[in-house]
């Protein structure tokens, strides 16, 4: 595929029929011809706060192309713990194992951070894929991503301490809402990150300190990137944006990573 295949459209440029701005990357990012093709499957979603996409072992039934906000990937045991896994934001999509034509999947998929998007059915998927190599592909590479991201989520939830998972976390976040301020609950983000609310409160208090961020009830808010990144671990880098979905990588174009934000 010749890179000139690869055109851009910018946020609100495209709409589905229903005349609702895109701004998601991926659909964004396929051709005019590939875009008409999934155009009129592309229903529009409001994604409030802990909407459940997908529940263990129910049945898939539609994949979700996010404009805002942030869907989590989670696991839960037997006994009851959950924790994150991953994270989708409008760089991505939520369902991979359904574009993929699978039709369970062991991973809980749930909104965390309130936002909108479009949902298309599974069926519709895989007819408009047959003719489009172009989504095809920007799906495959971003489904090789998020795997990447859940590798290093899962080294990072078990290497490193709370203060730089939940730096890190805001970090990732931040780049998927693109706002400094969020509304997410103590007990919420300890069932992310896979420990107790007193250490979550723990560790706030530690950032809140370094003036990284303010934090309340029920909402954090980023006073500085630069602070929050020197407390975070490697895994931020590892997994920004840049790197694993703002954008696949076009043919022939080699990864750079994003110089460090707050060096
Ligand atoms: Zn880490």
């Amino acid at each position: 595929m010749a890179k000139r295949d690869f055109q851009t459209a910018k946020a609100g440029e495209r709409t589905n029929a229903a005349g609702k701005p895109v701004s998601n990357r991926v659909l964004l990012s396929i051709s005019d011809n590939e875009y008409h093709a999934i155009r009129p499957h592309l229903e529009f979603l409001s994604m409030p706060p802990h909407l459940s996409l997908y529940e263990p072992n129910d049945p898939l039934e539609f994949v979700y192309f996010p404009n805002a906000g942030m869907v989590s990937l989670v696991i839960e045991t037997e006994d009851g713990r959950t924790v994150e896994v991953g994270e989708v934001g409008k760089e991505g999509f939520a369902g991979i194992p359904a574009a993929v034509g699978m039709r369970r999947s062991q991973v809980r998929e749930v909104v965390q951070i309130a936002g909108d998007g479009f949902r298309v059915s599974v069926d519709a998927l895989q007819r408009v894929l047959r003719s489009s190599p172009q989504l095809q592909l920007i799906l495959a590479r971003y489904a090789v991503s998020q795997g990447m991201q859940i590798a290093q989520t899962a080294a990072c939830n078990r290497l490193h301490n709370i203060e730089q998972r939940f730096a890190r976390w805001l970090l990732i976040t931040q780049d998927r809402v693109d706002s400094p301020t969020f509304a997410i609950t103590h007990d919420f983000l300890a069932t992310m990150l896979g420990t107790d609310r007193p250490t979550v409160s723990l560790a706030a208090g530690i950032l809140q300190k370094k003036g990284a961020i303010k934090w309340t009830r029920s909402a954090v808010q980023i006073l500085s990137r630069a602070k929050l990144g020197k407390c975070a671990c490697e895994c931020y880098a590892a997994i920004q944006e840049d790197r694993y979905g703002g954008g696949p990588l076009r043919q022939g174009e080699a990864f750079k990573p994003r110089a460090c934000a707050y060096a």
